[in-house]
């Protein structure tokens, strides 16, 4: 026991550290292996610590007494009885232990300083407790903490980063000198800064931590970039890696979106003066329109990873093999038992000599689904090699998917949700409520949207500012901004119509890519601009309602920001109103 205490409050590199659990703190590499004798205590140190203590004074006490006792009465010291006999035993078993524990440690750290070496080892040893929480980390299959797990998250078997943090939890809660200790540790690189959440088991302390250490490091001022008021455990193993405060966006409301005859009230997050106010607008002559109409014509993540064959031959026969429609209903099996919600749809394939992309595309109910698609392709391609077993595997991704680049597989075979929405502008809202009217909008959208951004040899691009709109509704609600690069491809189509005399206007979104579970929309206030909308989480009634839904109101909210700027272009306005909006009056120089 002793020994075993003496390993437990080993100094390891700086005081601070040895306050931290011996399981999974710093001891060395032999050490972590070794179980030590502490390992058998059922219960946690400082709770056996404070019960020896107290046997050890209470007994010492009663002791006393019954000595001073037996002075008074003339009882010969050495005539005891069974209770004595009770308490001198129990003063020897807490004395060897507490003497154990904190003399023979302390004696050994003086006589036996750790050497370099050792010093070493800790560092890799961190590094590698740190890598193999990655690789953890990396296999998971998805997050399942944040959502009901599925069978495949099962399956993947992941440790919760939940448990690898309680793994850590401090053994005493540290004091603000010991936060100290940390920070000057973490600055002369004795502690990576990416490890302190599992060292410290406190995502909040962690952050504020790393904050301090990257501000002594850089000698920048991080002040303005808030860290309270943020829930650091939320964004651990899903969201964020190292994170040291959290940048504030603000989030404004366009609507009522008037649009399949429900009212939205739309969150955006912005920095960009006029826009909400713009699309604000939009709604508003939607809304005297009587509404927008909007269509989910396609629902389907993309995944296409890259094999490489010997021959292009072999290439070409594996993609006979995919597309031969007898083989699909095994595949889809196979593809389907990863998880609760990712159904395959089809599998499209592209060969480039002697490589085969393919093109795996499923519905994956409320998630955005790239993690889902990514696990069901993971089971084909097993399948695949067993079959083909000179198929060699070049990556998961092969960038025929396409995630987050222009492609024009995007744009024409459509990723996520494609979606249609159309609103009939009256000649008098044109008029009233966007200041201008019908033939120049048209004239503009023709010259603007279509043929200018062709002469741009423009990908998905024929729009006025469909991003705009796009990437504010994203931070708002969760999804992934990156996204915006395929999900705000767009087609804003104007006519006038009823002769002449009323607009009809489409923005027609062929790789809109939302979820409402996963990823930032379980974040505190994602979630609540995505209950704004009444698509929180996982829809009750049919899985994947709620995704959908979310990208027809992304898809509204464009019609609504195409119909305004355009507006603002046609009648002349734009430059005016962004000085107004954009450019602030306050002077800077103060
Ligand atoms: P993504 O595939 O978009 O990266 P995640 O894998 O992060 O999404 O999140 C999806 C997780 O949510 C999966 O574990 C899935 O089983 C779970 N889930 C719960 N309800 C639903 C639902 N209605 N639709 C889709 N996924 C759901």
């Amino acid at each position: 026991m002793a020994a075993a205490a003496a390993s437990h409050r080993r100094p390891v590199k700086d005081s601070d550290l040895q306050k931290m659990p011996a399981k999974g703190g710093h001891t060395t590499l032999s050490d972590s292996a070794k179980p030590t004798a502490t390992d058998a205590v059922p219960l946690p140190l400082y709770i056996t610590n404070t019960v020896f203590f107290t046997l050890f004074f209470s007994v010492v006490y009663f002791l006393l007494l019954r000595w001073r006792e037996k002075i008074r009465n003339s009882t010969p010291l050495h005539v005891v009885t069974l209770s004595e006999i009770s308490a001198i035993v129990v003063f020897f078993a807490s004395f060897i232990y507490l003497l154990g524990f904190f003399g023979l440690g302390f004696v050994q750290s003086l006589i036996i300083p750790r050497s370099s070496h050792d010093e070493i080892l800790d560092d890799d040893e961190i590094i590698e407790d740190f890598d193999q929480m990655m690789l953890k980390e990396d296999s998971r299959a998805a997050p399942c903490a944040a959502a009901p797990p599925t069978d495949a998250c099962k399956i993947s078997s992941p440790k919760p980063i939940k448990k690898i943090v309680d793994d850590f939890l401090p053994v005493v809660p540290l004091s603000p000198e010991e936060d100290e200790e940390i920070v000057k540790s973490v600055v002369e690189g004795k502690i990576p800064s990416y490890a302190l959440e599992s060292k410290l088991g406190d995502c909040r302390r962690a952050a504020a931590i790393r904050r301090e250490a990257l501000q002594r490091t850089t000698g920048k001022s991080l002040d303005g970039l808030p860290l309270e008021g943020f829930n650091y455990e939320a964004i651990l193993g899903q969201c964020c890696e190292m994170p040291v405060g959290y940048v504030q966006i603000p989030v404004g409301i366009a609507g009522p979106l008037l649009m399949n005859g429900v009212e939205y009230s739309v969150p955006m997050a912005t920095t960009e003066g006029c826009l909400v106010a713009s699309t604000n607008r939009g709604c508003k002559a939607i809304y005297a329109s009587g509404g927008a109409t909007s269509i989910i014509m396609k629902d389907g993540m993309t995944r296409a990873p890259v094999v490489r064959f010997g021959t292009a031959k072999r290439a070409a026969e594996l993609k006979f093999f995919l597309e031969n429609p007898l083989n699909f209903e095994s595949l889809s099996q196979l593809f389907n038992s990863s998880s609760r919600f990712g159904r395959l749809q089809n599998i499209k394939c592209a060969v480039a000599g002697k490589n085969l992309y393919m093109r795996f595309c499923c519905t994956t109910g409320d998630a955005m689904g790239m993690n889902m698609v990514s696990k069901g392709v993971q089971n084909v391609l097993d399948f695949l090699n067993k079959e083909f077993p000179d198929m060699d595997v070049i990556g998961i991704s092969g960038n025929y998917c396409s995630d987050k680049k222009p492609a024009a597989v995007n744009w024409i075979e459509g990723r996520g949700k494609s979606v249609v929405c159309e609103a009939t502008i009256p000649e008098e809202v044109v008029k009233k409520v966007l200041k201008t009217d019908v033939a120049s909008l048209v004239e503009l959208n023709m010259l603007k949207n279509l043929t200018g951004s062709a002469m741009a040899g423009a990908l998905g691009g024929f729009n006025a500012h469909a991003s705009n709109i796009v990437s504010a509704v994203y931070i708002a609600t969760g999804q992934d901004p990156a996204q915006n690069v395929e999900s705000s491809h767009c087609i804003t189509m104007v006519e006038a119509v009823n002769g002449g005399k009323d607009l009809h206007i489409s923005v027609t979104m062929p790789s809109i890519e939302v979820g409402t579970v996963g990823g930032g929309t379980q974040l505190a206030s994602q979630s609540a601009c995505l209950n704004l909308l009444g698509v929180k989480g996982a829809s009750k009634e049919v899985p994947g309602a709620n995704a959908r839904l979310l990208a027809t109101i992304v898809a509204g909210s464009v019609l609504a920001g195409e119909l305004s700027l355009m507006s603002a272009i046609a009648a002349g306005q734009l430059v005016k109103s962004h000085m107004k909006y954009n450019r602030s009056t306050k002077d800077v120089r103060k």
